[in-house]
């Protein structure tokens, strides 16, 4: 059985994966922050899963996280606090298993795409995007069934392309790029109105009518509409799964999307012909796929390591 870890920025989930790949068990913990915090984060959790009803002798684990991954190194993952951690060697010593470290958004990816072919066989072997928005923007490519990184981990990196030399900086170095418009962070300060959850605030502004949050929302609409165009004509994906904070808005965000999607397509029978709007789905907000993809990046073994 693989272990699965998902550490998001407050909170962290942890699955147990049989061999056919299923999720027997499922737990969640808040996360701590720092390089301590989250190796405490990260063994407690693995902790959790392993006691519960089901859960078998261990193999292997995996752990999607923000951040770049070197090998089992964790840097730079601003969101939780640390600046380099050796998150994969330090779980080996605690679990005498095998661990394998992915980006967060890569994880996701594979879960999402096991979770598509789970419910739709054909699926297996179409290319499948998964667009994660979150306080960033990124994608996650998953082409014949195994993830595409490129030559050096970069590719599916959409937020960074510019779609507006004159717009907002980027931190990045770049002007207008896709995530200035739609990504959770840049989305929020723009608003500026702070809040709890300020997209969902602003969302609901714009329904209100408040000038300022429909003209926001048009953007976030119109950046993630092009986040979906570059994936289309760069990847064909037959499906993209939208995932990440922001897609916890569900029908709301999905019908903006739509919307610019149709737009975009108006004019161009070229585009109308790709049927843009109908490749998004959202991934539930239930979802563990980040979890779930974090143990299917694990090879699997059948020699049991570690008993419980
Ligand atoms: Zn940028």
């Amino acid at each position: 059985m693989r272990i699965g870890i998902d550490i998001g920025g407050t909170k962290a989930e942890a699955v147990a994966v049989d061999d056919a790949g299923r999720i027997v068990a499922r737990v969640r913990r808040s996360t701590e922050h720092g390089a301590e915090g989250v190796l405490r984060t990260a063994r407690d959790a693995v902790a959790l899963v392993a006691a519960e009803p089901g859960v078998g002798s261990i193999t292997g684990a995996g752990v999607g996280i923000p951040g770049q991954i070197l090998g089992g190194r964790v840097l730079n993952a601003v969101n939780l606090g640390l600046t380099e951690v050796d998150l994969g060697g330090d779980l080996e010593r605690a679990l005498g298993v095998p661990v394998h470290v992915e980006n967060d958004v890569n994880a996701a990816a594979l879960g999402a795409h096991a979770t598509l072919v789970a419910e739709r066989p054909a699926a297996a072997d179409r290319p499948m995007a998964y667009l994660n928005l979150g306080t960033g923007i990124a994608a996650g490519l998953v082409l014949d069934g195994r993830l595409w990184g490129g030559s050096g981990g970069t590719a599916g990196e959409v937020g960074h392309i510019s779609i507006d030399p004159a717009g907002p900086e980027c931190p990045c170095g770049q002007r207008g790029c896709i995530e200035t418009f739609a990504g959770g962070a840049s989305v929020a300060r723009r608003w500026g109105r702070g809040g709890e959850l300020p997209i969902r605030d602003l969302f609901d502004a714009a329904d209100a009518g408040d000038p300022d949050a429909l003209a926001l929302r048009d953007e976030l609409a119109r950046g993630v509409a092009a986040a979906v165009h570059v994936l289309t004509l760069t990847v064909d994906p037959a499906v993209i799964v939208i995932g990440g904070g922001v897609a916890r808005l569900g029908d709301r965000l999905r019908g903006i999307v739509r919307s610019a999607l149709v737009e975009r397509s108006a004019r161009s029978i070229f585009l109308t012909s790709l049927a843009l709007p109908e490749r998004i789905e959202l991934l539930p907000p239930d979802s563990s796929a980040g979890a779930l993809g974090a143990a299917l990046a694990v090879p699997a073994t059948h020699e049991p390591a570690l008993g419980r």
